[in-house]
């Protein structure tokens, strides 16, 4: 039987590889609005389909403890109160009718990428990962995403500054003192701390950013007029 090839990550892959990818498109395209406020760009989906952004869980000790610490922390930062008792899906929805949308800069999980990663003999390199997909995460930001704002969710996607800047989105990169914000790490209170910080301050300025263009747009069509 002829290899088959992932159209995430471009890589030979087994059909459960191929599977998952297919089920972490659906979820997220169930969640996500039509038009994109603010774009939230983390490095990569985990493993477990159960830990991804977009899968619906029915309560907090369905996701590990990164998965989880992301989602309640995202939540608490964009002030989205989850009714209560209610599972992941009530706050996803709450998440796309504001116009947010989270998506990977690589498709596929780091493991299956980075061959040694999941044995321990290599480490993942986020600059070389970048320089790898920086294309492709870039092609699907302006054919597909078209967002007016991007957050940057992990320090390890920061190489794709330069990238976005010189593609002519560097004034739609809403960064924290000048870095992406930290991934809100459970056994890390000062990442966490610095995300929920970086989180509301980034917000606040999107909207502030939007407000101001909305009012010069207007002031245009009244000197049009
Ligand atoms: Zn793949």
């Amino acid at each position: 039987m002829a290899q088959a090839y992932c159209d995430g990550c471009g890589l030979p892959a087994s059909p459960e590889h191929i599977a998952l990818r297919i089920r972490r498109i659906e979820l997220a395209t169930r969640f996500r609005p039509i038009h994109i406020h603010a774009l939230f760009l983390a490095e990569a989906p985990p493993e477990r389909l159960e830990d991804y952004f977009y899968y619906p869980a029915g309560g907090p000790a369905e996701r590990g403890r990164l998965s989880r610490a992301l989602s309640s922390e995202l939540m608490m930062g964009l002030h989205v109160a989850a009714a209560e008792g209610a599972g992941d899906e009530s706050f996803l929805a709450e998440f796309q009718r504001r116009g947010y949308f989270l998506a990977d800069c690589l498709e596929c999980p780091v493991a299956d990428i980075v061959p040694g990663l999941r044995e321990g003999t290599a480490k993942a390199n986020a600059h070389e990962l970048v320089h790898l997909y920086g294309a492709t995460i870039l092609r699907r930001i302006e054919t597909s995403y078209r967002p007016k704002h991007i957050v940057l969710l992990s320090t390890r996607t920061r190489h794709l500054i330069p990238l976005l800047q010189q593609a002519g989105w560097g004034d739609r990169v809403l960064l924290y003192h000048g870095l992406p914000l930290h991934f809100p790490h459970p056994d890390n209170p000062g990442a966490q701390a610095q995300f929920r910080a970086g989180l509301s301050e980034i917000v606040t300025r999107a909207a502030w950013l939007t407000k101001s263009t909305w009012v010069a747009n207007r002031s245009a069509a009244n000197v049009v007029e």
